[in-house]
């Protein structure tokens, strides 16, 4: 009797780091060609169409579409989301006057996402910080937060804004729209967060 059949051949491309979304971390990948086969007797011995290329999980070896490496990996989404609140809280400080107040919930902000971030290093930002690469970490950070998260950043940073007591000046205002921009958000949701908070602060 002779048996015939079909077999998928997995041959390994690239590996790399890649954010599983099977176990929710960065774990290391094997990147696939797949091609399935004309078997006789279980040997391949016809190559048919190429299927898509696999990403398989070297910890998990759950198999994922090649898609899924355009997501960032967790190191370097924690690293754009603390570039980008450093950023965009020296901006804001930038365009108001600095005080205590000011100075004091930025640390606040920032210590969050940057171990250690303390007021020698919010001084030399303030002078020496380079803003040039913030529109990029913001924009690596608007794929990957929800609209629930990227109101809660710009909440943050105009907090920032109006710790100095002196309401959101023209110049905070562009910046923090600019940065809610950067973060995919519509002007009227930016405008709607920015003032709700001005108000409220003026209330206190
Ligand atoms: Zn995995």
């Amino acid at each position: 009797m002779i048996i015939w059949g079909f077999r998928v051949v997995y041959r390994a491309l690239t590996t790399g780091i890649f954010y599983c979304p099977e176990e929710g971390g960065d774990r290391p990948y094997t990147l696939k060609s797949s091609q399935r086969f004309f078997t006789l007797f279980f040997i391949p011995l016809i190559p048919l169409k190429q299927n898509a290329n696999v990403v398989e999980c070297q910890s998990c070896m759950s198999k994922f579409y090649e898609t899924v490496l355009q997501r960032p990996t967790a190191s370097l989404l924690s690293n754009a989301m603390g570039e980008a609140v450093r950023g965009a809280a020296i901006a804001v400080l930038r365009s108001g006057t600095l005080t205590d107040a000011g100075k004091q919930q930025t640390i606040l902000l920032v210590s969050h996402y940057i171990t250690g971030y303390d007021d020698a290093m919010l001084l030399h930002d303030k002078s020496q910080l380079d803003l040039g690469p913030l529109p990029t970490h913001l924009g690596s950070l608007s794929s990957s937060l929800d609209e629930h998260g990227r109101e809660l950043l710009l909440h943050h940073l105009v907090l920032v804004a109006v710790a100095d007591k002196a309401g959101v000046n023209e110049s905070e205002r562009n910046i923090l729209l600019q940065v809610g921009s950067d973060l995919g958000m519509t002007e009227a949701h930016c405008r709607g967060t920015i003032d709700s908070i001005v108000e409220g602060s003026a209330k206190a």
